[in-house]
């Protein structure tokens, strides 16, 4: 067994799916990626934007980098069947329903690396990644042979789907290198169609400014009006596209037990998540990769949510988060309030307008009440 090989068996033995080793030399796509940050398409994630280099050339990141070994990890979770996707209920992204992947990936492989330095012929510089670093990952797994980029511009493996997570080791060591994938995407537009915001402007090219992933995870400010209606009861992320690819029709659920949903991650109900402390907030999405939106982020995209219901029901709530500490929640409760529109939500409303002081949550009562 080669040397590439045994790392490969190792891989698999730490709980990776798939494996594939490409040569760190620029990725094929490097153009179009900066051409996507040229056209304002990452809206405002600007880590996106520093390091363009860096991304495109992986010698910048470790000096005399020769391979990337590239991983991925199904996180398809099973079907939600005893809970019912009503609209009271918080629909959140596959990807956050378990522990966060960073910690758990991470881990396996700094374990991998440290395996290819006691086994390797000579010293070996290494660095790792999970998706945070500048490393144009999909790019270089579609190299390496793990899958190709689909006009969702997620990976797609013809096993397992595209519920995969990518990560990568940095190696100063040449080895055997894969065969890059081939696409098979072919003449289907399903992901195009089906995208509630029509982010997807053109194949492979995601407007993050429209994405509702993006709105409910990563923009940390207040989600512009046009796409709070189009929300639905998404609460974080968002799989529609995802969820129609064909290739995902077979898609075996994940081996990785802390990729598995936690207490609070399936379908949620919008107004007790609305009720959440700072502590409980803390206390509950404790490792989970729910926490990134920090509590105003979550109970910003729950008033939303709630404010698609229409229900009367949820106005009680709404009034009392109306005194939420934070800013950004009390603006999208307005908003919601103003959605459902009954005697009490104006009432509440009026009412707060008289005390807010804040000039953004104030704006947003005064458009509610028009
Ligand atoms: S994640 Fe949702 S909003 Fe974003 S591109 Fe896919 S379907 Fe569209
Ligand atoms: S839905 Fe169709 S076009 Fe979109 S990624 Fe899947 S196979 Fe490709």
């Amino acid at each position: 067994m080669s040397f590439s090989e045994r790392i490969k068996a190792y891989a698999h033995q730490l709980g990776f799916d798939l494996v594939g080793i490409t040569p760190a030399t620029a990725p094929p796509n490097g153009q179009a990626y900066s051409d996507w940050i040229t056209q304002g398409f990452a809206g405002e994630m600007g880590y996106l934007e520093r390091h363009v280099e860096k991304r495109r050339h992986p010698d910048y990141v470790l000096p005399g980098v020769r391979s990337l070994i590239v991983v991925a990890m199904n996180y398809r979770c099973p079907d939600a069947e005893a809970i019912p996707d009503d609209r009271h209920r918080g629909k959140i992204a596959q990807y956050a329903r378990g522990l966060d992947y960073h910690d758990v990936m991470k881990e396996k492989l700094l374990t991998m690396l440290e395996y290819i330095q006691r086994e390797a012929d000579k010293p070996v510089q290494g660095k790792v990644y999970v998706d945070t670093g500048p490393i144009l990952e999909r790019d270089f797994a579609e190299r390496a042979g793990l899958g190709w980029y689909g006009k969702h511009t997620n990976l797609i493996h013809k096993r397992l789907g595209s519920w995969l997570l990518l990560g990568e080791v940095l190696v100063d060591l040449a080895l055997d290198y894969d065969r890059p994938a081939t696409a098979h995407c072919g003449t289907c537009t399903r992901c195009i169609e089906a995208c509630p915001t029509e982010a997807i402007v053109a194949p492979y090219v995601v407007d993050a400014r429209r994405c509702i992933s993006y709105h409910t995870i990563e923009l940390k400010g207040r989600i512009p009006d046009t796409y709070r209606s189009m929300m639905g009861n998404r609460i974080l992320g968002c799989d529609d596209c995802q969820d129609v690819c064909p290739w995902n029709r077979r898609a075996p659920v994940t081996q990785e037990p802390t990729f598995l949903p936690r207490p609070w991650t399936e379908m949620p109900g919008l107004i007790e998540l609305l009720q959440l402390t700072p502590e409980a907030f803390r206390t509950t999405f404790k490792g989970s990769p729910i926490k990134r939106t920090k509590r105003r982020g979550l109970l910003r995209n729950v008033a939303v949510a709630l404010g698609n219901t229409k229900d009367p029901n949820a106005v009680p709530a709404l009034i009392e988060a109306l005194d939420d500490e934070e800013p950004l929640v009390r603006g999208h409760v307005a908003w919601a309030l103003g959605q459902i529109g009954d005697d009490r939500a104006f009432a509440a409303l009026e009412q707060a307008r008289q005390t807010e002081i804040d000039p953004n949550v104030l704006d947003e009562i005064e458009k509610a009440l028009h």
